[in-house]
């Protein structure tokens, strides 16, 4: 039987694929689609990472959907909240039944003569036995990838000498093992990232003691919980209103902080580091707390409450910059001479960057190398045909930019549908040069170097990191520039035909 390729595919069920899912059901209720998910359950980012105190260091005003308010107390939530907000947006949407889980994308090829992406996939089956897998292939018109930006099989994890001496256990966030006690025991957590200082204060509520042991410190700030302004505006207007004006005020508030930052380098550093100190304990070490860097060069951290800042004056948790010499059998010895004990080592060292899943990507064939291309929009890649991806601020929440990629992949989708075109391409007609992808020193994005694509010297390929300047350009600006080749395959009415024939599961 002869089945029709479906319209758009989405690789991945996080917070990008269902979000996209959920704007191509308002916006392009015709379209055929399916969520393909390599992995059991959805979340993605949320449902993988299960360590303690796991959480958003966004508020949820601008890490939610702009379609569905965030209606829960606490501004900064845990990984249980987002998987349910980020389940109930799914169901809400009527889109869990287009996910397909156990299904991996291990290669897309675009074919041109009949302008469809050609998936391979790893469906996982279950018997009674053992997990088997099987091949099959589908095949779209347009493919959306969420695959977020990381490696789910592996951390980045460095090697320490000594490793195999220390008689305790050594954990990645990345695999926490479920229901680990560690009670009672001394930690050490290995980083100074988002993760370290969640980790930090959260294992205090049973560990004996926990140290973060840092190479070099990150600009930390607390931010409350409790935001007294949306607690009153609750009690007077209705949800969907009070979502939209903190959602306005916090895109406002955080752009300006950024803007100020890397305006005023010298006074906000200063200006942070006033702040922290006076969360500490007289006379605290402010190396700890100091980098040489200025706020922006790298992500900045927050701590809900000032939790980690609360353990360090109660005494239940501490931080040591310093470098690591080598593992011992009892914890770890530094540069400096001195030894940490532990029974536990954390190594809160960071991810893997990966982009579109591991997935083989080729063009007719062709090996199609991602990190030569430019990104353009930031929603696709120079020269390649019919495929998006989302990828969100990297200076604020990822959800603000997601949702104005897809608002702008649902329009040019239905451009498409109305003018008839089977593909659109776009090209670098006005001499845009190569830049890199971000103007930022964090460990992972000069990890990434070589992985990830590049931004363009000009519009439309220039990524502006700013919410009001890509709304503009997204949801406002025209989707048929002329940065965009739209066509359709001249041989397309006999090639569709072939292709129909056989595009259903092989394998
Ligand atoms: C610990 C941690 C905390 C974070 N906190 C914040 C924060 O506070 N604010 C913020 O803005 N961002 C934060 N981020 C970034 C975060 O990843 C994004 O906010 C967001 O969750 C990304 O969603 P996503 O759906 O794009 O990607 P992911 O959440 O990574 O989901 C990708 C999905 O695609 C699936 N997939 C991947 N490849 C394939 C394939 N080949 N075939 C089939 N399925 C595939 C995966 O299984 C996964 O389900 C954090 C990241 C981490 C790791």
């Amino acid at each position: 039987m002869a089945v029709e390729p479906l319209d758009v595919v989405i690789i991945g069920a996080g917070l990008s694929g269902i979000g996209a899912a959920c704007h191509l059901k308002k916006h392009c209720p015709n379209k055929r689609f399916a969520i393909l998910e390599g992995r059991d359950s959805l979340g993605g980012t949320w449902d993988l990472f299960r360590y303690p105190g796991i959480r958003s260091d966004s508020d949820m005003y601008t890490l939610g959907y702009n379609f569905k308010p965030w209606t829960k107390a606490k501004g900064i939530a845990d990984g249980e909240d987002i998987r349910t907000y980020v389940t109930e947006a799914a169901q809400e949407a009527g889109i869990d039944s287009k996910i397909r889980y156990g299904h991996k994308v291990v290669a897309a090829d675009w074919n041109s003569e009949t302008a469809q992406w050609q998936l391979t996939v790893e469906e996982k089956g279950e018997t009674k036995t053992k997990t088997k897998t099987k091949t099959k292939t589908i095949m779209c018109r347009f493919l959306l990838c969420g695959t977020g930006y990381y490696n789910y099989e592996e951390g980045y994890r460095p090697q320490f000498v000594g490793e195999d001496n220390f008689t305790g256990d050594i954990i990645h966030p990345q695999k926490w093992p479920e229901n680990y006690d560690y009670s009672g025991k001394k930690v050490v957590v290995i980083g100074s990232g988002a993760t370290a200082v969640t980790l930090a204060p959260a294992m205090t509520d049973k560990a004996e003691h926990v140290t973060m042991l840092q190479r070099s410190p990150t600009y930390v700030m607390n931010l409350p919980q409790d935001d007294p302004v949306v607690n009153g505006l609750r009690k007077i207007l209705p949800e969907t209103w009070v979502y939209r004006i903190i959602r306005t005020r916090n895109i406002g508030i955080s752009w300006l902080i950024y803007k100020y930052c890397r305006a005023f380098p010298n006074a906000s550093r200063k200006l942070i580091l006033k702040l922290t100190k006076k969360q500490l304990p007289e006379g605290y070490d402010m190396k700890h707390f100091s980098p040489s860097y200025a706020p922006w060069d790298e992500r900045l951290c927050v701590v809900p409450d000032g939790d980690l800042f609360t353990a360090i004056t109660d005494g239940k948790a501490s931080v040591e910059t310093d470098h690591i010499d080598c593992f011992t059998e009892k914890g770890i010895k530094l540069k400096s001479g001195k030894e940490l004990g532990a029974d536990i080592i954390v190594t809160a060292t960071g991810l893997n960057i990966q982009l579109f899943g591991n997935m083989s990507l080729t063009l007719d064939g062709e090996p199609l190398d991602i990190s030569e291309k430019m990104y353009y929009r930031g929603v696709m890649f120079e020269g390649v045909p019919n495929l998006g991806m989302v990828f969100g601020y990297t200076n604020a929440s990822w959800t603000l930019k997601a949702d104005l990629i897809l608002e702008h992949i649902c329009r040019l989708l239905n451009y498409m549908e109305d003018s008839g075109h089977k593909q659109c391409v776009p090209v670098n007609v006005n001499g845009a040069v190569h830049e890199p992808f971000v103007d930022m020193q964090s460990g992972y994005i000069q990890r990434a170097e070589g992985k990830i694509p590049h931004q363009g010297s000009k519009k439309p390929w220039k990524l502006y990191q700013n919410y009001v300047m890509d709304m503009i350009s997204l949801r406002f600006g025209k989707v048929n520039d002329p940065s965009l080749e739209f066509s359709s395959p001249k041989n397309r009415a006999k090639t569709e035909t072939q292709v129909e024939a056989r595009e259903e599961v092989v394998g």
